[in-house]
């Protein structure tokens, strides 16, 4: 309630009194002057004729001086009279003019007194007693000024009548002196009087002001307050709300005051119960006239929400009467929420993690439950130590530097760190330190969480073993294989040596699985890897791929590609020897063997998952070629794979109905320019693609297992054209032909050229049959025979791409070849890039030794042909001279080139 008690006594200020006085002086100096004025002209209009002129002119000049220098008082300070100027010189001054108006007076009295005209006399005596007691009443509020003119303006007459020798001057003296008495007395009096109401005046004044200010003071107070508080008569009708009330409730003063609020505020419970009035805590006091103290209820706001409010209900006396209450709330939703988060804090700090909290020193200070569950050590034993009792030796100084400068830098650690427990025994625990700051932003403490990871480790080992390892052959897994592979690819591309990837199938062992079981199954593989294994070199590895796919990655096979490609060659048939053959397990006997495919690296820019993919593409070689094989991986076998089934479909088509394949011939030349042969190359008049070349569709041949097909077709359109052409008279020849490994490993190759050439009734010696080094890598012995047989028919032989391959000088001396064509990859860049040259002379002079002819590939421009020629290079073939030809337009240049 608001304090509305008396205002405190205040002392008067005395000059403010004296301000007032002199107010009310001046108020009434005007009318003052104006008689005197009056009185000094009558006086000296009525003495003048019986009075020394001299003299009266005199005492009339001093009064007028006397009344101007009043008068200039009056304007001087009469206008402030009003604000807080200091008195003292104004009353001063003014003390000085009414002293010299009395004794003006006086001067009258005694100087110019009419001894002889006893009229005149009376007239003196009555203007002087009008003037001093006209003086009792106007300067009255100052007794002094009174005084100071009183005195002498009486007095002074009173001196003149002694001086008299009057028989009745005397008594004439003393009425005089009683008349001084009475009219100072008066003055006195009403002196104390004006005082008086002064005073009261002031300080009522003060009153109203003091009570102005305690209201003010009330008001803000609660306006001001963050608490609501609102007041209610003993009927529960809100009387009074202030702002903080309205603000928390949503409702205005206006929609709560003259109502009973109890409905709008107060009526239910937090759980939505309804809160009978007659039960209202809040209300209570209205009845017993008891305070309330309540903090477990909520109040609802005008939106229909609620929240918690601690609030206090205090009774109004009027006597010993209740008169009504004022109720303090505040809304506690704020505290409550810090008791929650506190509540929650103990929890937490009650964890399952470790928690540690020091000081800026490191000094313990609190830890929890787990921290001694982990670490072995009670509270006692380690409050006020550092942590470091906990240190395992095992990081060296540079780590805890590191840590506390990471910890000071950013205010956070966090890592896996050795330590010890009480018992000795060390283990790995994950630990994070935070450091606490005050709202200043320095460190006050540091807060530790730690786990104990011991098991985490040894999970995260079995799962890594398991992530990277075969359960059933305990060989690194795909995964491993990979991440081995891209590093030794990057090795070697660092430091210029060849590696090579053997993808490694088991023949028929589906059909093993399928029909003797998984456990025999299982145990196959088992003993494979443990075969794979013992074969290799520490510094290779094998990995399983799944199923009964293995992949051998060799390193450092060398700088050299082609002695890379014999050492990956090498290893591939070793393991075919040792994989190949029978197998005793668990009582039975089977046999498997493997085809493997092999892919060197690194050649381009193909990273692990491609290189992959080269050797599996291979290993189908070899699997389509027989199995038990070993294959090169060449580019030309990758195709997409749904663009292949469309391709496929497409070729199977076209080889079937025949027409849409052609071949066309590109010419062969000596330097100077004389045609010497051609070489037959497919091309397939796609219907809906149009034109495609072999590039486009030969892997598709090849996966789908056309190739063998196509193959015959060409070989026959090749001996038919060659036929056609010799009945023409045309002598151009040899034709080349491109063969396919497919093609020279079938069993009856021989008899199909040979077939071929009967039908169309071509002479064997004018065809030449190109095949490629990889194609002699398997079967070699049978393919050496078939070439013999075909050469033994006058059939020739070249060697396609020579110089991509493996190929050795002593490997290439049992060939019965009559051609070596110089790849066009070499032939690209011989005039710029030495080393392409140094390849380009040493197949040229490898040809000569062997007495073959040498053919360069790939021949487009005039610096290419003349740097071979130069060299000893015979017979060119390329776009420099012409493209490959359709058969007409090829026979109109052979013509010209004859
Ligand atoms: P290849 O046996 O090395 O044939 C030479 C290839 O080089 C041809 O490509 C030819 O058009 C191209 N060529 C010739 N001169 C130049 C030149 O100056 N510059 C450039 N950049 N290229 C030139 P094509 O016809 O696309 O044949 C590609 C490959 O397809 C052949 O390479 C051959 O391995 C294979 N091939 C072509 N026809 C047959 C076929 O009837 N049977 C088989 N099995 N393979 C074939
Ligand atoms: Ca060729
Ligand atoms: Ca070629």
């Amino acid at each position: 309630m608001p304090n509305l008690s008396p205002p405190a006594h205040r002392d008067i200020d005395p000059a403010g009194i004296r301000r007032e006085q002199l107010r009310l002086l001046f108020d009434v100096l005007p009318s003052a002057l104006t008689a005197s004025l009056v009185n000094t002209l009558l006086l000296s209009w009525v003495l003048y004729p019986i009075t020394d002129s001299f003299l009266l002119l005199g005492w009339l000049s001093a009064s007028l001086a006397i009344s101007a220098y009043r008068f200039y008082l009056l304007r001087r300070f009469r206008p402030i009279a009003d604000s807080d100027f200091e008195p003292s010189a104004c009353s001063r001054a003014f003390f000085t003019g009414t002293l010299l108006a009395g004794m003006s007076w006086g001067f009258a009295g005694y100087v110019l007194f009419p001894q002889e005209s006893g009229v005149h006399q009376i007239f003196v005596a009555f203007v002087i007693a009008g003037m001093t007691a006209g003086a009792a009443v106007t300067l009255a509020p100052m007794w002094r000024m009174a005084a100071a003119f009183m005195l002498p303006s009486v007095s002074l007459v009173v001196l003149r009548l002694l001086s008299l020798d009057w028989e009745v001057a005397p008594v004439m003296a003393l009425m005089g002196l009683l008349f001084l008495a009475t009219a100072m007395l008066i003055a006195r009096r009403s002196y104390l009087f004006t005082l008086e109401s002064i005073r009261i005046r002031f300080s009522r004044k003060e009153t109203i002001a003091a009570l102005a200010e305690s209201n003010e003071r009330t008001r803000r107070l609660l306006e001001g307050t963050a608490d609501g508080i609102f007041g209610i008569d003993n009927d529960g009708v809100t009387s009074f709300v202030n702002p903080s009330a309205t603000r928390m409730l949503g409702y205005s003063a206006e929609e709560l005051v003259g109502k009973n609020n109890h409905a709008m505020i107060h009526h239910s419970h937090a759980d939505g119960r309804p809160y009978p009035k007659d039960e209202c805590r809040m209300l209570a006091p209205l009845i017993d006239g008891l305070p309330q103290q309540v903090d477990d209820e909520v109040l609802w706001r005008k939106d229909g929400s609620s929240f918690p409010a601690e609030y206090s209900a205090t009774p109004l006396f009027s006597g010993d009467e209740v008169v009504g209450a004022v109720i303090s709330f505040r809304d506690i939703s704020e505290r409550r929420h810090t008791d929650e988060a506190l509540r929650l804090a103990a929890t937490a700090f009650e964890a399952h993690e470790a928690i540690a909290i020091t000081d800026l020193q490191g000094n313990i200070l609190r830890i929890n439950q787990a921290f001694t569950d982990i670490t072995g050590y009670a509270e006692e034993e380690v409050l006020g130590h550092n942590p470091s009792i906990l240190q395992s030796g095992r990081h060296g100084a540079d780590f805890y530097e590191e840590l506390w400068r990471t910890l000071n830098l950013s205010g956070h650690w966090e890592g896996e760190i050795w330590n010890r427990r009480k018992s000795g025994e060390v283990y790995p625990e994950w630990l994070s330190i935070t450091a606490v700051r005050d709202e200043g932003g320095a460190v006050t403490h540091y807060i530790a969480h730690f786990q104990d990871i011991t098991e985490r480790k040894q999970a995260e080992a079995h799962i890594e073993y398991q992530a990277y390892f075969d359960a059933l052959t305990e060989l690194p897994n795909r995964r491993m294989l990979l991440e081995r592979m891209e590093q030794e690819i990057s090795r070697s591309r660092r430091h210029g040596h060849y590696g090579a990837v053997l993808f490694l199938d088991l023949d028929r062992f589906k059909t093993i699985n399928d029909s003797l079981g998984h456990a025999v199954g299982d145990a196959l593989l088992k003993e494979v890897a443990a075969r794979i294994r013992r074969t290799l070199r520490e510094e290779d590895m094998a990995a399983r791929l799944g199923g009964d796919e293995f992949v051998v990655l060799l390193s450092e096979l060398g700088d050299d590609p082609e002695h890379a490609a014999e050492a990956g060659r090498e290893v591939a048939e070793k393991l075919r020897g040792v994989l190949a053959g029978n197998y005793d397990l668990e009582g039975r006997r089977l046999h498997t063997s493997p085809s493997i495919g092999i892919a060197l690296f690194p050649l381009g820019d193909e990273g692990a998952s491609d290189l992959l993919k080269q050797a599996d593409i291979a290993m189908y070689r070899a699997k389509e070629q027989g199995r038990n094989a070993v294959h090169f991986y060449l580019p030309s076998m990758e195709l997409d794979a749904d663009e292949r089934l469309i391709l496929e479909t497409d070729l199977r088509r076209a080889l079937g109905e025949g027409g849409e394949m052609t071949l066309y011939y590109q010419p062969q030349l000596q330097s100077d320019g004389r045609l010497v042969g051609a070489e037959a190359l497919v091309r397939w008049r796609h219907p809906q693609r149009g034109m495609l070349g072999p590039g486009e569709f030969l892997p598709v041949a090849e996966a789908s297992g056309l190739l063998g097909e196509l193959g015959e077709w060409v070989l026959g359109e090749a001996c038919r054209a060659l036929s056609r052409w010799q009945t023409e008279g045309l002598n151009v020849f040899p034709l080349a032909v491109n063969i396919s490994p497919i093609q020279l490993q079938q069993e009856n190759f021989v008899e199909r050229v040979e077939q071929s050439l009967r039908e169309s009734g071509a002479d064997p010696q004018r065809l030449e049959l190109e095949i490629t080094e990889e194609m002699l890598l398997r079967e070699q012995e049978k393919s050496i025979a078939k070439m013999h047989a075909l050469r033994r028919d006058g059939v020739r032989f070249s060697i396609d791409d020579f110089g991509t391959g493996y190929s050795s000088l002593a490997y290439l001396r049992r060939l019965p070849a009559t051609t070596l064509k110089i790849d066009r990859t070499f032939v690209t860049d011989v005039h710029v890039n030495a080393n392409d040259a140094a390849i380009a002379e040493t197949i040229i002079s490898m040809g000569r030794h062997l007495e073959m002819m040498v053919l360069a590939e790939g021949v487009e421009n005039a610096e290419q042909l003349s740097f071979l020629a130069e060299r000893g290079c015979e017979v060119f073939q390329g776009y420099y001279f012409s493209r490959p030809l359709e058969e007409s337009a090829f026979l109109a240049y052979a013509r010209e080139h004859l």
